[in-house]
């Protein structure tokens, strides 16, 4: 399918599948979408909640809905998505607060989304914070451009996509019973993901649990939730002999000297996800963790998010990519990414009952991208 051909048929998939107006099918279920911007470029923004499949629980809290927000922008008829997932660790960002950030970009001002530098340093001054909604605008551009073009996102930055890693499967805390279940669901994925960081007895039982069922490779995140570094320690070289990978966030965030000291002695990679949020940060957590995780909806994006995977090199840090419930359209954003990673934790759409989009798939766990542009989605009528 040749560029046209293929923009037409999302033209018709996304007309087909519109709700009063709606950015993508269906989505009058759960929110009102608005459009902002009367220039070249005009954005709509309509909120979305996720069911999972199964109660997530990670060390602090437990959730069976996650709101989401999609951007759709449109220009010279072409229209890009973006998404940021709205998990309750993004404190202060919701429905309500990211509607209100959006409502405040104003994209008349500039004359088409190849300014891409210029709209999203705009975009990252008019309020602090705000990344989830500024990723799905980022993403939303990103998708755009790439259409215009006519090349995937990955092509576009010049990625291989056979380097692409395999993603890793997340079980979440829970009982002995759902975790042995959740393993086995977990059969089509070469690695698994284990939550940790509830208590000691409790961290050693669940892995216990996921080793009854599994030999695979594994990655732990402990959420920060060893609160010393003595037993941060103890757990990595433990885990060490069960075959773990690396470890996610074992300490809290903002516990720096300690976390070094772990990281120097630790037997296992150590990565930074709550203490890593933006490019500011990768500098300082040189000598304190291995490696960073990426999250677009931390970073406020792929642009961002490109940054942080050179800093991360020129300081010989490793860098993981990892998402929050999403749908396969943040998802496959970052997936553009995945081919310049060490590890990616990118299951979001696997976790949630209602997709929104088609977009990067997991083949035989390994995360393949496609050949249509942008960010690689097509609208779902779910
Ligand atoms: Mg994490």
């Amino acid at each position: 399918m040749n560029r046209r051909d293929y923009l037409k048929t999302l033209a018709a998939l996304t007309a087909a599948t519109a709700v009063g107006g709606s950015a993508v099918g269906c989505v009058g279920k759960t929110g009102r979408s608005v459009k902002f911007g009367g220039g070249k470029m005009v954005m709509q923004v309509t909120p979305i909640e996720l069911q999972m499949r199964h109660t997530f629980t990670i060390s602090g809290f437990s959730r069976d809905v996650t709101p989401s927000i999609l951007v759709s922008i449109t220009y010279d008829g072409v229209t890009g998505y973006g998404e940021g997932g709205l998990p309750p660790y993004m404190v202060g960002q919701n429905h309500e607060t990211v509607q209100k950030f959006l409502s405040k970009v104003d994209l008349s001002q500039f004359a088409d989304p190849f300014q891409l530098d210029d709209i999203l340093t705009y975009v990252d001054k008019i309020d602090e914070g705000m990344t989830c909604a500024k990723s799905a605008v980022d993403i939303a551009l990103h998708d755009l451009i790439g259409k215009l073009l006519g090349v995937p996102v990955w092509k576009w930055f010049g990625y291989t996509a056979s380097k692409t890693p395999d993603t890793s499967f997340t079980i979440g805390i829970d009982t002995e019973e759902v975790v042995r279940k959740k393993t086995e669901e977990a059969a089509p994925y070469n690695i698994v993901k284990v939550k940790l960081g509830i208590d000691e007895a409790t961290d050693k039982k669940l892995i216990e649990t996921v080793r009854s069922v599994t030999n695979k490779p594994l990655l732990v995140d402990a959420n920060q939730g060893w609160k010393t570094k003595e037993l941060a320690l103890d757990m990595i070289h433990w885990l060490k002999e069960r075959g773990v990978l690396m470890v996610e966030q074992p300490m809290p965030k903002t516990v720096f000297d300690d976390m070094a000291w772990v990281t120097e002695r630790s037997p296992l990679p150590t990565y930074a996800d709550e203490s890593c949020q933006r490019l500011r940060d990768v500098p300082r957590l040189h000598g304190v963790f291995n490696g960073i995780n990426i999250k677009l909806i931390k970073c406020s994006g792929l642009y961002e998010a490109r940054k942080m995977i050179s800093t991360a090199e020129a300081l010989g840090m490793r860098v993981m990519i990892g998402c929050t419930t999403e749908t396969s359209c943040a998802v496959s954003a970052a997936a553009q990414l995945s081919p310049r990673v060490d590890f990616a934790d990118l299951d979001g759409p696997l976790l949630i009952a209602n997709d929104y989009f088609e977009g990067y798939n997991v083949v035989n766990g390994k995360i393949t991208l496609n050949e249509r542009p942008g960010i690689g989605i097509l609208p779902i009528n779910n």
